[in-house]
């Protein structure tokens, strides 16, 4: 492609999966879009989990900085014990089936906080339901990571991993469900709002069992658009198997960070997307433009 006129450039370096403050990230959107900018990114994604409650202040900052953005949401999906999670971006945010889902998935996060909460508290951990609510801030999607700091805070644990691996791992006795859409209803409300589909890190370990392929296949069907292939929790093994489905299904393929600020190892641009891939998901995506400064 030309320079110039094309907005897409050899060597552009893009990271298309990060969070904040308003899931389970640490740094507020603002703060984001400056650790992309210094870390020498040309475009990030936002992708809180279950919400697009950070847009409006990553747009602003993306303005102020330069940056270009590309507005999406990381939505937590199921089926048969597995999570499934769900990249979703450029959709229309007011798209009422969107908002409905994405509602409900948040709002059945709270009982559920409540449940591990009592189960930790029961056992002699300590922790209260005003603290996690209390850190998660007000109006962010609420997570294990939250009552991972709770537990942190109160000298329980010394980190959130070691929170994870003693009390809140997937399907241990300390871990408690809640509403998530079928993986292929996922897929395809965010088509229904005009966004593009990826499905994130579906060989990852430590998540309950790992997507099937049958499960991707019928993603495709559904008009998933794309699978994130280089991701730190997937291995050369995994990866290539990927790509092959991939090629099989014809998905492109992504590469990004998963970047949670300091509530995760995973730095900031670590795995990148190519600049042809971030061309064909502008393109394919009716529902919000990217920002560009
Ligand atoms: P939830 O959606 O509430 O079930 O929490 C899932 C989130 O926990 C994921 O999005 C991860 O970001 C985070 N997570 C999972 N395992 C770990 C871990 N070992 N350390 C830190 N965060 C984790
Ligand atoms: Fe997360
Ligand atoms: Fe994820
Ligand atoms: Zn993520």
């Amino acid at each position: 492609m030309d320079s110039g006129v094309s907005p897409y450039r050899e060597g552009m370096r893009i990271d298309l999966h990060t969070h904040s403050r308003v899931s389970d990230g640490t740094d507020t959107p603002a703060e984001l879009i400056t650790v992309a900018k210094r870390a020498g990114l040309d475009v990030v994604a936002l992708t809180d989990h279950d919400t697009a409650g950070g847009w409006a202040e990553a747009e602003e900052a993306a303005r102020h900085e330069g940056m270009t953005l590309v507005r999406g949401m990381e939505i937590s999906c199921a089926r048969d014990q597995g999570s499934v999670h769900l990249l979703g971006y450029l959709p229309d945010p007011d798209h009422p089936e969107l908002v409905e889902e994405l509602q409900h998935a948040r709002e059945g996060r709270i009982p559920r906080m409540r449940r591990m909460v009592e189960r930790l508290s029961t056992d002699g951990y300590p922790v209260t339901m005003e603290q996690v609510l209390d850190i998660a801030g007000d109006g962010s999607t609420l997570g294990r990571p939250h009552l991972a700091d709770a537990l942190v805070a109160n000298g329980v644990v010394a980190d959130r991993q070691e929170a994870f691996d003693r009390f809140l791992f997937k399907n241990g006795p300390y871990y408690v469900t809640h509403y998530t859409p079928d993986p292929v209803r996922g897929v395809e409300i965010v088509r229904a709002a005009g966004g593009v589909p990826v499905v994130a890190h579906p060989f990852a370990p430590e998540r309950g069992k790992p997507a099937s392929e049958s499960l991707l296949e019928e993603m495709a069907a559904a008009g998933l658009a794309g699978i994130e292939v280089r991701h730190r929790e997937q291995n050369a093994d995994a990866q290539k198997r990927l790509v092959e489905i991939a090629d099989q299904l014809g998905l492109f393929i992504t590469g990004s960070s998963d970047y949670h600020g300091t509530g995760k190892v995973n730095r900031i641009g670590e795995n990148t997307t190519d600049p042809e891939v971030f061309a064909q998901i502008e393109d394919l995506a009716s529902g919000v433009g990217v920002i560009r400064p």
